[in-house]
Parts: structure tokens; sequence; C-alpha cells
């Protein structure tokens, strides 16, 4: 037969499971799994209505919302388009604070889709200064800006930002600007609060935190983001809440991805029953705070260091972990994943080759994190690469305190 059907393995000799350690797509659970096994069903059968309605409530509670959510069968850049066209109109401006890759991305596409841009400079290393956004937002008396865009957490630099601090600057230079956040790697992992944090329009992905298989997508929208979406002139079709308002699903222009209900039912279920989104939090904590302490560690003899200098901002979703001089992480990552079957996510844009990341989100524990920053010292010595040796043993220690 053609090769073409049947290849041969990439990897000949992997024996046992992947260890997969990308920022997304992420493991999914074999529970989550074996609920999306399932055969096709109208997507308007009573019986498939009742798994909507249940996720749909279900995900509303783990944004934190009591207010609007629309999905749509596209990654998290397509919720990143609705949110922007659904609520603003041709040569509005937005803010964008930066953060790294992701920030980029979302400006880049802000400007194709007609919108005038203004980023916050700010270092990827130790992430934007609030006061920062703030003076932007009180150098704008005639309200020009009409969305901040932030991004809840910079899955390429590995850090956090602070959204009640964004909210509260807002507040204090009295800006109506809606705020917008990305919480496409940290929804389901470290704590978000949509309503309390005064967020307007949140974007979140399937395949990160809430451990789906990728495919769709959404936003949550408050009340004043509803009030923009009315007044909005900016074209939209597949994206427009309107359209989705006017159907039983109140989401989705066209065919509902109802398998993934089905995973997402369970992953709900994992998230909001069995575990508690409150330990969730906890586990994802504890797992970065052994990441970061082998990290640190191999730093020691002018080794890998953590990406991010400020520990306020450290994410808890994925460490971002930056090599030393004239050394190349993509051979480390070859190694990890050739030898080892250890799938590690590599650096994007800038810091492509200078980077290598750890996601320490989702489906993950304590041994998975353990044989993953195994695998990776092991690969940082027949790479060549200086380090201190027993980074896995701080980790050990780490999580056994
Ligand atoms: C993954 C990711 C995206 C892009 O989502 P896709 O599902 O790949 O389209 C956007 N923002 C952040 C912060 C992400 O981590």
């Amino acid at each position: 037969m053609d090769g073409s059907i049947s290849p041969k393995p990439a990897r000949p000799m992997a024996r046992g499971r992947l260890f997969f350690a990308n920022p997304g797509p992420t493991n999914i659970p074999d529970s989550v799994l074996a609920a999306t096994a399932r055969a096709s069903i109208d997507f308007n059968d009573p019986a498939f209505l009742a798994v909507y309605d249940a996720c749909f409530e279900g995900l509303k509670k783990v944004l934190k919302t009591k207010h609007h959510l629309f999905m749509y069968t596209a990654s998290g850049h397509g919720a990143w388009e609705a949110s922007l066209v659904n609520t603003l109109s041709p040569g509005d401006l937005v803010l964008i604070p930066e953060t790294g890759h992701f920030s980029d991305s979302w400006a880049k596409m802000c400007g194709t889709l007609g919108f005038e841009v203004q980023q916050v400079p700010a270092d990827w290393r130790r992430g934007v200064e609030i006061s920062a956004i703030e003076a932007a937002l009180a150098a704008d008396t005639g309200h020009k800006i009409k969305a901040v865009c932030c991004v809840h957490n910079e899955t390429a630099a590995g850090t956090r930002m602070p959204l009640d601090q964004v909210r509260a600057a807002m507040d204090r230079v009295k800006h109506p600007a809606l705020l917008m956040s990305d919480t496409i790697s940290s929804l389901g992992c470290y704590d978000f609060r949509m309503d309390e944090w005064g967020v307007d329009v949140c974007v979140g992905g399937s395949q990160k935190g809430l451990m789906l298989p990728t495919g769709f997508s959404f936003t949550g929208a408050s009340e004043k983001a509803m009030e923009a979406h009315r007044k909005s002139t900016h074209p939209r079709h597949y994206f427009d809440w309107t359209e989705m308002l006017a159907r039983r699903q109140k989401s989705f222009v066209g065919t509902v991805p109802t398998t993934l209900f089905y995973g997402l039912q369970e992953a709900l279920r994992l998230m909001l029953v069995e575990e508690g989104l409150d330990n969730v939090f906890a586990r994802h904590a504890r797992l970065a705070k052994a990441v970061r302490a082998c990290v640190q560690h191999w730093s020691g003899n002018n080794g890998p260091q953590l990406f991010c200098q400020n520990p306020e901002r450290w994410s808890d979703s994925v460490t971002a972990i930056l090599m030393p001089e004239g050394y190349d992480a993509d051979a480390v990552r070859k190694i990890a994943l050739e030898r080892f079957n250890v799938s590690t996510g590599a650096g994007l844009s800038k810091l492509a080759g200078k980077v290598f990341r750890i996601g320490h989100l989702g489906d993950l524990n304590e041994p998975m994190i353990i044989g993953t920053l195994g695998a990776v010292e092991m690969a940082l010595g027949i790479a060549g690469v200086p380090h201190a040796k027993g980074g896995v043993q701080a980790a050990l220690d780490s999580l056994a305190a």
C-alpha cells in the first residue's frame, strides 16, 4: 500500500505514553476522550439539547459570569475575531498592552480587520506595567479608545496579567472603553472572574485548560458589551451574535460540533464536581511551582533560566525557559521527543530557537511533570547545554513540601 496511508511511525522506538507537555493543545483525559466517541445526533434533538444546555451553564460557571455566552466552531483565533467584529466599528481605536507573541497576533488581526491599534510597549520578560496602561488611558481624554485588549496568560512568554489591576486602572481614570480579555490559556488553570473583574468581553477555547480536542471557542459578553454590539457596524456573518440569538442554541451559525459537547459535559464534571475549581487551581499552582524550582536550579551553572523575570507575573499554566546564549532550544526539544517521547512547546516569533516551553495545564499530575522534567534534564545533558544537575530533585522537593 502507498506509504501515505500506512506511513512508517515517525518515532519507531517510542513506547509507552507520549508525555505531552505542550501549552496547547493539552492532554485529553481518558473519560473525556470516551465521552466524545459518539455517533452523530441532530443538534436540535431534545436528547442533545439537554446536554448542550448543561454545558452552556457549566461554561458560564467556569467563566464566573451570569451574562452572555456565544460559541463558534473555530479555534481561539475565531473567537478573537468574533469579539472584535461584534462590538466595534471600522476605524475604532483599540489599546493593546504588549505581552508577547499573542498580543502581537491579536494586534495584527485588529489592523487587518480595519481597526486602529495603539500598543502599550512592554518588556516581554517582565510584563506590562499597569501604570503604562493607565497613562495611555488618561491621555485619551476624547475617549477614542473603544477597547482595551489584554492577554490574561501570555502563552509565549509564560506570564500573567493582573486583570483586576487593569480594571482598577480603567476605573481610576474613568475610561469607558470595553475591557476585553483573552483567557484561552488561563481558563480552567488559574483564577479568572469575568463579572467580578468587570471584564466585558472574554475569549476562550476548547483545547487548553478545558482539556478538550481543538474545535470550538467562545466569547463571554457583559451587558455593556451587548450594548456595544447593538451599535457596532462592522460587517460579520458567521460570527454575528444577533444571528446567534435568533437560534435555539443562542450560538453557532451552522452545525453545532455535537461530539465536543459530550466531551465538554465530562470535562465540566471533572472540573466543577469531581475535583472542584479551587482544587484545579491549586494543582496548577503546585505543578507550576515545581517546574520553576527545577528551572531555577538548572540556571545555577549558567544554564537555562526562567524567561519571566518578574515573580508577580509568573504563569501557573506555562513556563517559558530561556536557553543560554548560543544554544538551540529546538535541539533540546528534538532529543526529548525522539529519545524520550516527551513533547514540549517551541519558542514563538522572536523567541524561536531561544526559548522552549513546558505546558503544565490541563490533565496533569505530579508524576507526569517529574517525567517531563527528567526527560528535559537528560536532553540538556545529551545536547551539551550547560546547566546545574539536579533540577528534578528541586522539583521533587517542591512537590513533597
Ligand atoms: C492558543 C492561544 C491562542 C490561539 O488559539 P487557537 O485556538 O490556536 O486559535 C490565542 N491566545 C492565547 C493566549 C493562546 O494561548
